[in-house]
Formats: C-alpha cells, sequence, structure tokens
C-alpha cells in the first residue's frame, strides 16, 4: 500500500518565496519556490480549485504524492487553502522531452534506449501499485541533461509528470502541442473502456518519435477522420531513414498493436532484445 503525505492548511509562504514563473499548462501555473528554511529550490505548482472537481482532485493528489520512484516526479508536499492548492515538486530544469526531440530531430538508438527503458521502468512502478498514466507524452515527461554527456550522447535522466491529472482532463489531452490527437490508442478513440495497457501504447509512439523524429500516425491538414482510421488499423511504417536496426522495429511493432492485452507488458518490454541491447547477430 502507498501511504500519501498530508496536506497543509498553513499559508504557503511562510514557508517558501515564490519566484519566477516556469510554466503553463491548462488548469495550473508553475512557479519556481524557494524553501525559506533551507534555501532549497521547489517547482511549485498551482492549482485552482474551481476549475476541477473536489473528488477527482483529492484522489489525484493523494496518488500523486504517494509515489516514490527515481523516474517519476516527486511530490514533497501539499498546500491548500480555500482557492488554490499547491504542490511542491522537484525542480526539473533541462525543461520537457517534446522539446529535446524538437531540438535534437531525432535520437540515436543508444540513446532512445536509456529514454525509453527509464519511462518503461517508471511505468513498472505504476501498474504494481494499480495507477495508470494514461496520457503519457513527450510534453509530460521532463529531462535532466547529466554530466558526462557528449555530442555522440547525451546522457538524460527522465522524470514522468502530469500524471493521475490525465483523467480528469482527458478531453483535452487528447490533443498535443501540435494540435493533434496523435497519441491516442485505438480503445480510446473507439470510446472503449481501457486499462493500463494504453500506457504500453503511448510508449510505442514515444520510442517510435525518439527514434525517427516523426509521428508514426500522422495527418497533415488536421483530419482527424483519416488520422483516427490510421490508428484504429494500426497503419504506420517505419522511415527508411534513419535506418534502425532489426530489434528497434520489433520492440515498437509490439507495443502498437491494436488490442491491448497483445501488448507488450513493461516486464516484457525489459526483457526485449531491444532494450537489452542484444543484437540478432550476438544470438547466433
Ligand atoms: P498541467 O497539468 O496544467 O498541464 P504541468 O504539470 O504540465 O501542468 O506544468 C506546466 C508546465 O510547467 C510544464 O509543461 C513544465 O514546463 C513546467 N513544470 C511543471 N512541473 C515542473 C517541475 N517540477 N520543474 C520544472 N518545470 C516544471
Ligand atoms: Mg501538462
Amino acid at each position: 500500500e502507498l501511504n500519501s503525505i498530508p496536506r497543509r492548511r498553513e499559508r504557503i509562504d511562510e514557508f517558501y518565496t515564490i519566484g519566477a514563473k516556469l510554466g503553463k499548462g491548462s488548469f495550473s501555473v508553475v512557479f519556481e519556490g524557494t524553501e525559506r528554511s533551507t534555501g532549497i529550490k521547489y517547482a511549485v505548482k498551482v492549482i485552482k480549485r474551481s476549475l476541477i472537481k473536489q473528488k477527482l482532485l483529492d484522489r489525484e493528489i493523494e496518488i500523486m504524492t504517494s509515489l516514490r520512484h527515481p523516474n517519476i516526479l516527486f511530490c514533497k508536499e501539499v498546500y491548500e487553502d480555500d482557492e488554490s492548492i499547491f504542490l511542491i515538486l522537484e525542480l526539473i530544469k533541462g525543461g520537457e522531452l517534446y522539446d529535446k526531440i524538437v531540438d535534437q530531430g531525432e535520437y540515436s538508438e543508444e540513446e532512445s534506449r536509456r529514454i525509453v527503458r527509464q519511462i518503461v521502468d517508471a511505468v513498472e512502478y505504476l501498474h504494481q501499485n494499480g495507477i495508470a498514466h494514461r496520457d503519457l507524452k513527450p510534453e509530460n515527461i521532463l529531462c535532466e541533461i547529466l554530466p558526462g554527456s557528449t555530442e555522440e550522447l547525451q546522457l538524460i535522466h527522465i522524470k514522468v509528470a502530469d500524471f493521475g491529472l490525465s483523467k480528469m482532463f482527458s478531453r483535452e489531452d487528447l490533443f498535443t502541442k501540435c494540435g493533434s490527437p496523435i497519441y491516442v490508442a485505438p480503445e480510446v478513440i473507439s470510446s472503449k473502456p481501457y486499462d493500463q495497457s494504453v500506457d504500453l501504447w503511448s510508449i510505442g509512439i514515444i520510442t517510435y518519435v525518439l527514434l525517427t523524429g516523426c509521428f508514426p500516425f500522422y495527418e497533415e491538414k488536421k483530419n482527424f477522420k483519416i488520422l483516427y482510421e490510421k490508428i484504429s488499423n494500426v497503419r504506420y511504417e517505419f522511415p527508411s531513414d534513419p535506418q534502425l536496426s532489426t530489434e528497434a522495429r520489433d520492440f515498437v511493432s509490439r507495443l502498437l498493436v491494436r488490442e491491448g492485452k497483445d501488448r507488450m507488458t513493461p516486464q516484457q518490454c525489459k526483457e526485449h532484445p531491444w532494450l537489452q541491447n542484444r543484437h540478432q547477430k550476438d544470438r547466433t
């Protein structure tokens, strides 16, 4: 059982100095905050109560504050007053994986593998605790560039953020920064009930995007009908450039599968030759 932390009714500004704005979501604003007693910097996510149903907010905050994993954004404390909820989150300086991909174009197989392994670890932990993220995408993955990174190999530590809240934002969150619902799984489109395996579909999409710099399912003119049809029938191709290893293609193709039950589990992802960095050559 997970143990969540209590919510504090004290005034947040007695304990934290609120600084510059770091970002903004559809239901929140995020500021830098310095803890007065230690001088340590955090991110303070301010959510207005009026925008969200109380019961959902309570449940999701409880989930968020009870998770402890190196690849999941850590929530240290929660403050509240009559108007707002304040989540005190660890401060992540490297920005969103989304922006990294836009800057970089695509990642090498080695870099992609290192990132995907961390996402799989986070998702395995969530699922073991009975939680599905439901909205995994590069906008919701925060990054830290580690020392020792070179031109050839960027070492990134990732933190999955913004989970749990996705359920109440679900309609909004079908859409990404590109304004297109390119991450949704077939069962979400067909409004069937869905389970944890939606996260494995998302890992398939993210892996494809990391490796190629493009989306597996895309429609230029925001033609959602065609886009949805492509997703439902899992119609996608691998680009000829960059050339991907057989293992990488196999990994993606075992996640971008129509039926959730036929997708790899996090455990199976970890055992897959691509994540294990075992090549066909080595096996013969
Ligand atoms: P919402 O749930 O409203 O979408 P997010 O949690 O995505 O809000 O936060 C909005 C933005 O604030 C993020 O896209 C990110 O750029 C920034 N941000 C959020 N949490 C942190 C953090 N812990 N450290 C640094 N920046 C953050
Ligand atoms: Mg967000």
